[in-house]
């Protein structure tokens, strides 16, 4: 069995199999540093296996565990020649979380710890430097009481902004000792009287209580909700790390910082970061105070007054940049890297791949190809495909009238508007009645995940480009305007004021997260296009991808938009999208009212010119591709007229009496639409319906063939089969049709008539229907809810405690379940058995999913078909799928 604690020294880190599940990544990442012959403080690593251990023990370390940890410090003492708890140079470290994949900001850390009354005056002695013991000791105070004795966090920030307020100064490095004694003294007030124990003295107390809180973040109701989000089981627990404790915050040639081997935000290959002089690392992330650049050019760039890094501190400047070279070609990836200076001695705490945007994802992983770095294989798999959606979210459109109110720093890109809303509850609770909203917070902090995640934009007054709200809304794509100082917010108003004007909770704002703009009111947006780096990297995903990518789509608009996305040929055209054009309705109403076949066709040929007009623009632009087109298939009543106006207009056209028209409107009504008179139920009840709309397909066909649009071959496919009587009546019906209109214009054209299987019994008996489909198109919806019998429409009420209960891992409409993939594959076998030319393909929502387009590609299908605007996410799912076989 490996050992459950490992110092950053030990051998056994190279032998353990797939080391950050046991030891985490910071774990792992600080014990790499070190084999680098980087400058990493002495520390040691308790394995995520402590973690279970800890819950299984009543959430309690064993006596063992607790040994084995006295016995790692020794080697700590040992190297930095320090003693825990010594009244004469005693060692303090930090507590550090450290998940398999790093969560920032979720998980708790604490610093300074083995502090006490004693060991504050030894410090202090030892380095001939009083205020900054008492820094250390109130900021330990505050962590610890926080994080293990669940104090909150604003008792002591109130406190420290009181304080400031009497001395009338701005910033915590303006408080002297005296203030800081005061301050301590105030704290442990605080934590006595909030609960009722006094703040430990006992240093060992302090290290095993800080590891259990730690291990306890694992269960925090944030960390909970950051792992739905980003689909982190919740068995894997955390490993904790105990380090050395370096100082930032010892006077003027102290530092402490952040820094990106390349920029975050658009990939450019420079470093990117920022950092604070006399400071701890808390200070930069949490966004207290606004931090410093690092590099001349980006201070250049920005109003910041201060000096950069790479001018007050040269030195050290050019060693860390020495640094993260040795780092990127260790990893191969753009790190995000955390460091401290310690009286001009620079110290490295933390290395991981750094979260970034998929436009700089994009581009860094096509830089490194260029510079041989890594291959194209290894850069096509690199790039989330779900991220790409993000890259493809609209721009401000510039040639719209804008009014600029403020600007902050560009934190996150892509443009967003909403309402303002000053809370993340308010946030989620306006997304849930979909509206848009824009979360305006002086700063973020873990508890607002779920607002940042429910709103569409986030904007802070406070704290940089590596503030939390920087960090968590980069990887998830919002849009983020952070550190704009020009914003005054007042939440107790509910409003914010920036220059004279005045905006209120509810107001619509925009914010471009690439500019750093904040706008008022709405603005209008532009398509993305591919170009560049993306499109590079489209390509090379296109040469490594087998399965074909089709779109859903019935407007021009879309069908354009998913042309120039790459798609190649068009996988659902619902053609009753076409009928609720405001033009059209009314004959459609005709249609489905009319008592007699003879009223009916009446209605019908009125429609027909219409459909056929819509083909003919579908087909030339898809000029080359194939088209599939759908036969009506929703219920009927979902064309009814729903108001009197409605009904009169209805009755007027059809001239019947309105309480004609009421009782046919009941006659229609249905218990269960989903499984009701619907598909092609239509088609056998009322043939002509179907006739019209072949009539239109193949008249339209004909059209293009006549001018210069020559290669189209459209596959009519039939909806809700479940027999092969079914599709052998209605093949018959497109056949016959298809013939009378080849005569009329005495010419050949091509099609396939094809079918979807969207019912379990169409997957059973998948084999006969084969005998008269060119085609299976899986509609997965619907087949995912007919498998399931939940209906996809009132799922949303009980989803989430299926999910919460883990009975389902993840909602079975976003990505295949096995049991529909079951069918899928049984009827695929069955299908390719009886015609071994069916082509196979899938529509639905989970043909732009990843995960589900590996599924697809694994059992061999010819297609996925998606929303225009995934259909990028597909073909680089795609391609991954092909490169993971
Ligand atoms: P997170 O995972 O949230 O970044 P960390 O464990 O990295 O949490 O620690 C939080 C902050 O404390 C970071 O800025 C880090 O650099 C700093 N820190 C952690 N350990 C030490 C240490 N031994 N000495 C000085 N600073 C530290
Ligand atoms: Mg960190
Ligand atoms: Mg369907």
């Amino acid at each position: 069995m490996a050992k459950l604690i490992l110092n950053f020294k030990s051998k056994a880190f190279g032998k353990i199999k797939n080391p950050k599940n046991y030891l985490g990544g910071k774990g792992v990442n600080l014990a790499t540093m070190r084999k680098l012959g980087l400058p990493v403080p002495p520390g040691f690593t308790i394995s995520t296996k402590v973690c279970d251990i800890f819950y299984k023990n009543k959430k309690k370390l064993t006596t063992k565990i607790l040994k084995e940890i006295k016995k790692e410090l020794k080697f700590i003492e040992k190297e930095s020649n320090k003693k825990f708890g010594d009244l004469k140079n005693p060692l303090l470290v930090s507590v550090r979380s450290g998940a398999r994949i790093s969560m920032p900001g979720m998980m708790d850390t604490i610093l300074n710890l083995g502090l006490n009354d004693k060991t504050v005056l030894a410090l202090a002695s030892k380095t001939s430097n009083m205020r900054f013991a008492k820094d250390s000791y109130r900021r330990f105070i505050q962590m610890y009481s926080n994080v293990v004795m669940g104090v909150e966090g604003y008792e002591f920030e109130e406190l420290i902004d009181n304080y400031k307020l009497t001395k009338g100064v701005l910033l915590d490095t303006d408080l002297d000792e005296n203030d800081l004694d005061g301050l301590i003294k105030d704290f442990k007030d605080v934590v006595r009287s909030k609960t009722k124990k006094e703040f430990p003295q006992n240093v060992f107390e302090q290290l095993f209580e800080a590891i259990g809180a730690v291990f306890l973040s694992w269960e925090s109701n944030r960390a909970k909700v950051y792992r739905k989000i980003n689909k982190i089981p919740s068995d894997w627990g955390t490993a904790v790390n105990v380090q050395s404790m370096v100082f930032g915050n010892m006077g003027n040639d102290c530092a402490t910082g952040v820094v990106f081997t390349r920029n975050p935000s658009d990939g450019f290959n420079e470093i990117y970061g920022e950092y604070l002089i006399n400071a701890q690392g808390e200070d930069v992330v949490a966004g207290t105070r606004t931090p410093q650049h690092i590099t001349k050019k980006n201070n250049k760039n920005s109003t910041a007054k201060e000096k950069s890094m790479e001018e007050s501190m040269p030195r050290i400047f050019r060693q860390l940049k020495k640094i993260l070279k040795i780092l990127e070609k260790h990893y191969r990836d753009m790190q995000d890297v955390e460091f401290t200076v310690e009286n001009n001695k620079l110290w490295m705490l933390q290395t991981r791949s750094g979260k970034r945007t998929a436009k700089s994802a994009v581009k860094i992983a096509v830089d490194m190809v260029k510079s041989k770095l890594i291959s194209r294989k290894e850069a096509v798999l690199r790039i989330d495909p779900a991220s790409l959606e993000t890259i493809l979210h609209p721009t401000l459109d510039e040639k719209s009238k804008i009014n600029v109110i403020g600007k902050g720093l560009p934190a996150s890109p892509g443009a967003a508007s909403g309402k303002v809303v000053f809370t993340s509850d308010e946030a989620e609770r306006l997304n849930n009645m979909m509206q848009d909203t824009i979360l305006v917070r002086i700063e973020t902090s873990p508890e607002d995940i779920h607002g940042m995640h429910a709103a569409k934009g986030i904007l802070t007054s406070r704290g940089g480009m590596t503030s939390h709200a920087a960090v968590i809304a980069r990887g998830m794509g919002r849009p983020c305007v952070s550190g704009s100082s020009e914003i005054d917010i007042n939440y107790d108003e509910k409003i914010f004021k920036v220059s004279d004007l005045e905006v209120k909770e509810g107001d619509v704002i925009t914010i471009d997260g690439s500019t750093g703009r904040i706008i008022l009111g709405e603005i209008s947006t532009l398509k993305p296009e591919i170009s560049g780096d993306f499109l590079k990297l489209m390509t090379w995903a296109d040469g490594f991808r087998k399965l074909k990518i089709r779109t859903n789509s019935e407007t021009p608009l879309d069908a354009k938009t998913a042309r120039d996305f790459g798609a190649e040929g068009i996988g659902l055209c619902r053609t009753e999208h076409m009928f609720f054009d405001e033009e059209r309705i009314l004959s459609v109403r005709e249609m489905i009212l009319s008592k007699t076949k003879e009223d009916r066709n009446k209605a019908l040929k009125k429609l027909l010119p219409y459909q056929k007009k819509d083909f003919i623009e579908i087909f030339k632009i898809m000029n080359g591709l194939p088209v599939t087109v759908r036969l009506l298939d929703p219920p009927l009543h979902e064309f009814l007229p729903k108001n009197e106006k409605e009904i009169n207009d209805v009755a007027k056209a059809l001239e019947l009496p309105i309480k004609e028209i009421k009782s046919r409107i009941g006659e229609l009504h249905e218990h269960n639409p989903m499984l009701g008179h619907r598909g092609c139920r239509l088609g056998i009840s009322f043939p002509e319906i179907y006739e019209m709309q072949c009539k239109a397909i193949f008249e339209a066909l004909i059209q293009c063939k006549k001018s210069k649009y020559k290669s189209i071959i459209p596959e009519v496919m039939i909806p809700l089969v479940s027999s092969e009587a079914e599709i052998r009546i209605m093949k018959k019906l497109v056949n016959s049709v298809a013939e009378k209109v080849q005569d009329e214009h005495n010419i050949k054209v091509d099609y396939l008539v094809g079918t979807m299987i969207e019912l379990p019994r169409a997957a059973i008996k998948a084999g006969e229907i084969a005998k008269h489909a060119d085609f299976f198109s899986f509609g997965t919806n619907d087949l995912t809810q007919t498998t399931f019998g939940i209906s996809r429409d009132d799922s949303g009420k009980f989803l989430n405690d299926y999910i919460e209960n883990k009975i389902f891992d993840i909602d079975p409409f976003i990505s295949i379940d096995d049991s529909v993939g079951q069918l899928i594959e049984m009827a695929s076998k069955q299908g390719k058995k009886q015609n071994k030319k069916i082509k196979l393909g899938i529509c639905g929502e989970h043909g732009g999913d990843p995960k589900s387009i590996n599924f697809c590609s694994k059992i061999g299908l010819n297609y996925v078909s998606c929303s225009p605007y995934r259909v990028p996410v597909a073909r680089l799912a795609a391609a991954q799928a092909q490169l993971k076989k």
